[in-house]
C-alpha cells in the first residue's frame, strides 16, 4: 500500500527545487498532485517528468487535458500565493478535478535578504506577501473544507531562519518565524477538529534559491565552500530529503504530530561552533 494512497494534495511553488522534490514524492506515493506554482511553464515542465519517472503507471497521470481530467493524477495550475484570489481558484481546480483536498504544503518562498536600515519598504512587502502572506492565504483556502469534513494535514515549508538569525539576511527570517506562529497557532486551533498543521525547517538544501545567493556572493566558489565548511555532515542537502519528511507529515503515520517543526538540516542548528 503506498503510503499517501487516495490522498489529494496541493504543493505551492511546485515548479522546482523543494516543492518540485515533494511533489515527485508524493505522486510516487499514490497521492494525487496539484502544483500550484506562478510559472506555469515550470509547472507543466515537472508535471510532465513525474509522468515521465514514474514510467508504467503513466497513462493514469498526465497534466490537466479536456479529455484527461478524469484520469488525471497531476495538475498544473498558474498561482500567486500572494493573491488570495489566486490561491483559492488553485483550490476549487484540484478539488474540481480531484476531489477534496487531504493535504497542503506550503512551499512557496522568496530570498530577501537585506541590511535592516538600507531595506527599502519593497523588500519588507514582497517578502512577507510570498513567505508568510502566502502560507496564510493556502490555509485560509484549504481550512474550511479540512474542518468541515474533520481531516486534514498542513505542512509548511519553514526554515532554520525561523530561529536563528544570520545577520544581513532581513527580514527573511522575521517572516520564517512567522511561518511558525502561524503553524502553531492554526495547530492548536484546529486540532479539535482533527487538522494537523506542522512546519518543515530545512537548513541549506542544494537549489535554485541556494545557487542564486552563492552567484551573488563576491566569489560564488569560495561563498559555496564556506557553507559546505560550516555542515557538520561536509555537505548540504537535497530536496530530497525534505521530500522525504513532508512525506510523513502528509500521511497517516504521523496522526499524534501536530502543532510542532521537524528541522531538517544534518544537525547544523544543534552546532554551537567547531
Ligand atoms: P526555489 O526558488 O528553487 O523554488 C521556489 C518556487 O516557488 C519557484 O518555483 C518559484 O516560482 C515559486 N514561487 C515564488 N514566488 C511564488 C508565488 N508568489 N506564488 C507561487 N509560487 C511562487 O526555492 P526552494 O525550493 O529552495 O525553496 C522552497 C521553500 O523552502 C521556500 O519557502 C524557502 O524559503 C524554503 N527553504 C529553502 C532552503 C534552501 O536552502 N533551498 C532552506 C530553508 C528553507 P518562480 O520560479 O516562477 O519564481
Amino acid at each position: 500500500m503506498k503510503r499517501l494512497a487516495d490522498k489529494v494534495a496541493l504543493i505551492t511553488g511546485a515548479g522546482r527545487g523543494i516543492g518540485a522534490a515533494i511533489a515527485f514524492a508524493f505522486a510516487r506515493e499514490g497521492a494525487a498532485v496539484v502544483l500550484a506554482e506562478l510559472d506555469i511553464e515550470t509547472a507543466e515542465r515537472t508535471a510532465r517528468e513525474i509522468r515521465a519517472a514514474l514510467g508504467a503507471s503513466a497513462s493514469a497521470i498526465d497534466t490537466r487535458g479536456a479529455d484527461k481530467a478524469s484520469e488525471a493524477k497531476v495538475l498544473a495550475v498558474q498561482t500567486d500565493v500572494t493573491q488570495s484570489a489566486s490561491v483559492q481558484h488553485a483550490v476549487s481546480e484540484a478539488e474540481h478535478t480531484f476531489g477534496a483536498l487531504d493535504v497542503l504544503v506550503n512551499n512557496a518562498g522568496i530570498n530577501v535578504f537585506c541590511d535592516p536600515l538600507t531595506m527599502t519598504d519593497d523588500d519588507w512587502r514582497r517578502c512577507f506577501a510570498v513567505d508568510l502572506d502566502g502560507v496564510w492565504n493556502g490555509c485560509r483556502a484549504v481550512l474550511p473544507g479540512m474542518v468541515e469534513r474533520g481531516a486534514g494535514s498542513i505542512v509548511n515549508i519553514a526554515s532554520t531562519h525561523a530561529f536563528k538569525i544570520i545577520p544581513g539576511c532581513f527580514p527573511y527570517p522575521v517572516a520564517k518565524h512567522g511561518v511558525l506562529g502561524l503553524t502553531r497557532a492554526l495547530g492548536i486551533e484546529y486540532a479539535p477538529r482533527n487538522v494537523r498543521v506542522n512546519a518543515i525547517a530545512p537548513g541549506y538544501i542544494e537549489t535554485q534559491l541556494t545557487h542564486d545567493w552563492w552567484n551573488e556572493q563576491a566569489d560564488p566558489a569560495a561563498a559555496k565552500q564556506a557553507t559546505l565548511d560550516l555542515q557538520p555532515m561536509k555537505r548540504i542537502g537535497r530536496p530530497e530529503e525534505v521530500a522525504m519528511t513532508a512525506v510523513f507529515l502528509a500521511s497517516d503515520e504521523a496522526p499524534f504530530i501536530n502543532a510542532t517543526c521537524i528541522t531538517v538540516d544534518g544537525g547544523r542548528s544543534a552546532l554551537y561552533h567547531d
